[in-house]
């Protein structure tokens, strides 16, 4: 094999990193014309820098460049190629509005912008239909998702409620029985009051979704895992089945991450992030985005609906996570972290009777949920069988903090039934296996010796 390239300072930039253990080569490697089933071999690994600019700045081939060339191809044969990992895109993301080149994204904290002249806008003119920031925070979101973009709000309800829009009176939603309670409380209580149906089902149980959607459906929302239960749903199935009646699919992904799946690659159209969760990830930060894809998503009106857009004073709290990028790095490790050593702790303990985990065997979704995501998180569920234990054990431990969220680099611990889905009747919740004695924890970034030690103390020590 050999390789033509268009400008020696790449070819010896090739040459000189050779040597260099590789982080990402992909776009690269797809430039070159390498083909995609090369293994990853230990050392042979590159790492080609600025070869777009490279690439632009000279296109005069140099023979003898091309002869050194030569040399390097078989090593790149050996080199896989894929795309940018997540922690990469997250390293590396532009903001191109900024004409200094800052390295750390300026926050443009203006309510509106000064036009040049009476009658010329400029690209930014106020800051709730256009603001620099946000743009910059929307496009990285939206690469993340592999979406065509996205769309940031003050809150993730903010951003549920704009989806709802795009359901007109006399049309239908169908949405998952075990969903947020925020989200469960908008479409029982609002979204109803617009005159648009809204069907519940088991959206884990592909029958129940099939017979539900209809010609009338809109839109099917789902959330997997579910919270707190973990019930996997099948999102490629779902999407076929809504696709066939026209309606879209959004995917509530705020418990993974994009770092653990991306729903828009399995077909949903729209996938919703409470950033307030692992995206912000330091419990400091509210608001809410919608990554979209397709032509029907990015050109609906959505845009025209921001009137709850995030506000740029938002994301000056939010400079210590996506922003940064020593926070960006926190932020994926706590993403991506559930030690196995926790969840297995948990369902071999003598005092606890039932764990809710989708990475543990034994799960019914397990398969499922590898299926299509990488990890099952960092959130899980477990009974004890005594609301006394329960309760000591949540206001026992040392290091989870008792919060009614997840999604922060601290581990957090709540009682659902009293906190997050207290809003849903006893009864309801008795029915979805939702008891009392159910405890959520959120897993942070502590070492996980120290909080397993921490559980078994809480839950020794609790009454019998
Ligand atoms: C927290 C949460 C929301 C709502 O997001 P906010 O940022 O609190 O408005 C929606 N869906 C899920 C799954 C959540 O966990």
């Amino acid at each position: 094999m050999s390789l033509s390239l268009s400008n020696p300072v790449l070819a010896l930039s090739i040459l000189n990193s050779a040597t260099t253990r590789v982080l990402e080569v992909g776009f690269c490697l797809q430039v070159f014309g390498v083909k995609k089933d090369c293994s990853l071999k230990g050392k042979n690994l590159i790492i080609v820098k600025k070869f777009e600019v490279n690439c632009l700045k000279d296109k005069n081939m140099d023979v003898k460049t091309s002869a050194l060339v030569d040399g390097v191809a078989e090593c790149l044969n050996e080199i896989e190629t894929k795309e940018p990992s997540v922690s990469t895109i997250l390293m590396n993301f532009e903001n191109k509005f900024d004409p200094y080149g800052a390295m750390s994204t300026p926050l443009y904290q203006t309510a509106t912008f000064k036009q040049s002249s009476a009658t010329d806008n400029g690209q930014y003119d106020y800051t709730r239909s256009g603001n620099p920031t946000r743009d910059a925070l929307e496009s990285l979101l939206a690469k993340l998702d592999k979406g065509d973009r996205a769309l940031c709000f003050t809150s993730g309800m903010a951003a549920l409620a704009a989806v709802t829009h795009l359901v007109g009176t006399g049309q239908e939603i169908v949405a998952g029985d075990d969903i947020y309670g925020g989200s469960d409380r908008l479409l029982s209580q609002v979204t109803p009051k617009a005159g648009i149906v809204v069907k519940r089902v088991n959206t884990s149980d592909l029958q129940e979704v099939a017979s539900a959607i209809g010609p009338q459906t809109k839109l099917v929302w789902l959330e997997s895992p579910t919270n707190p239960r973990q019930q996997i749903s099948d999102i490629r199935k779902i999407a076929e089945m809504a696709h066939a009646h026209d309606a879209l699919v959004l995917v509530d992904n705020s418990i993974l991450s994009p770092v653990l799946s991306q729903p828009l690659e399995l077909g949903a159209d729209i996938v919703m992030h409470s950033v307030t969760k692992f995206i912000a990830g330091h419990s400091d930060v509210m608001a809410g985005v919608l990554v979209v894809k397709g032509e029907r998503c990015v050109h609906m009106k959505m845009k025209g609906l921001c009137c709850v857009k995030l506000m740029v004073s938002h994301l000056l709290l939010g400079k210590r996570s996506v922003f940064s990028p020593k926070c960006r790095r926190l932020w994926l490790r706590n993403s991506r972290r559930m030690h196995r050593k926790l969840p297995s702790f948990l369902a071999s303990h003598p005092r606890v009777k039932k764990v809710n985990y989708a990475g543990l065997p034994g799960h019914p979704g397990r398969d499922l949920h590898y299926s299509q995501a990488k990890g099952a998180g960092s959130v899980l569920s477990f009974l004890t069988g005594s609301l006394a234990l329960s309760k000591h054990v949540v206001e026992t431990t040392k290091y989870f903090s008792i919060t009614v969220s997840f999604g922060s680099v601290k581990s957090l611990i709540s009682m659902p039934c009293f906190m997050s889905h207290a809003s849903i009747p006893a009864a309801v919740r008795e029915a979805r296996g939702l008891t009392e004695d159910l405890i959520r924890i959120s897993v942070g970034i502590e070492d996980v010796n120290d909080l397993i030690a921490d559980l078994d103390h809480a839950i020794r020590t609790g009454p019998l």
